[in-house]
């Protein structure tokens, strides 16, 4: 540790009496042995570092203790949501990720509350809606098949109870194959210029814009907004410019949607031509 030589009787800012060992780079203000320390190689004093006037990498979530619980939990939302540029540039690039993936899980449950609850809603208004097609297309009941496709319709209290305490961790797991595929894809143009870790906890945290589908219009939006905001945070945290991190965030879900497309359409004909050719009998 390099510090600079005290002036003579220069004392601790913070520790009455107690000479001073430096001064801190960030504030000027003398410092004991006990109250500076190193970051990034600069001298800075423990005053600085704690209320966050120094930049030490760590993102508001990972300053719960000193932001209060609900405060980190929201400035972290609030960065990730409205200015990812600036959140993302703040943050270190590794370290951290397990409690980043615990931030995720944890403000999923207000949002996969809100969707198991929506869901039941929409099928116990739909079913009886449908109803009438699904007879049209799949014949009339006591047709194994249609009686199938009308029962799938019918809210399920027990499987939307399931989907709730299921919620976090399929968003968890979203977020680790998104970060998975978004490192590869930085692979392939050559943007990654960070290690895998970084990749994944930037898409750890680009989720939380998944919290607002707690507003059940704005949540397929927020899906949207979350591939904007992984392209500011994977072009900030790599450095490797908007269009390399554009084409990591693209080409999974461009390529995903094509196929779910064709599989619909395949799926679609197989079924037309089951149900078609067992009325045929
Ligand atoms: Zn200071
Ligand atoms: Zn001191």
């Amino acid at each position: 540790m390099e510090t600079t030589p005290p002036p003579p009787a220069s004392v601790c800012a913070i520790h009455d009496g107690v000479p001073s060992a430096g001064t801190c780079s960030h504030c000027g203000n003398f410092g004991c042995g006990e109250c500076l320390g190193t970051m990034d190689g600069a001298i800075v004093c423990k005053t600085c570092v704690t209320s966050g006037r120094v930049n030490p990498g760590l993102t508001p979530w990972d300053r719960r203790d000193e932001l209060g619980f609900m405060g980190a939990v929201w400035q972290t939302i609030k960065g990730v949501s409205l200015a990812p540029a600036e959140f993302f540039a703040r943050m270190s690039a590794t370290g951290r990720t397990g409690s980043a993936i615990g931030f995720l899980a944890l403000i999923s449950i207000p949002a996969g509350l809100v969707n198991s609850v929506t869901g039941y809603f929409t099928n116990l208004a739909l079913a009886p809606m449908f109803e009438p097609f699904i007879r049209d297309v799949y014949g009339p009941p006591g047709n194994t098949l249609s009686d199938m496709v009308v029962e799938s319709m019918q809210p399920n209290a027990f499987s939307s109870i399931l989907g709730l305490f299921l919620y976090p961790g399929i968003i968890v797991v979203y977020a680790l194959i998104t970060g998975l595929l978004c490192h590869l894809g930085l692979m392939l143009c050559g943007g990654a210029k960070e290690p895998l870790e970084a990749t994944v906890k930037t898409t750890i945290y680009a989720y939380a814009v998944t919290f607002w589908a707690i507003v059940p219009l704005a949540g397929s939006l927020s899906w949207l907004w979350l591939l904007v905001v992984l392209v500011f945070g994977l072009s900030t945290v790599h450095k490797s410019g908007g269009f390399k991190a554009t084409f990591a965030v693209l080409y999974a879900p461009v390529g995903c949607c094509c196929a779910i497309f064709g599989g619909t359409f395949l799926l679609a004909f197989a079924v037309a031509g089951l149900a078609g050719s067992s009325g045929a009998f």
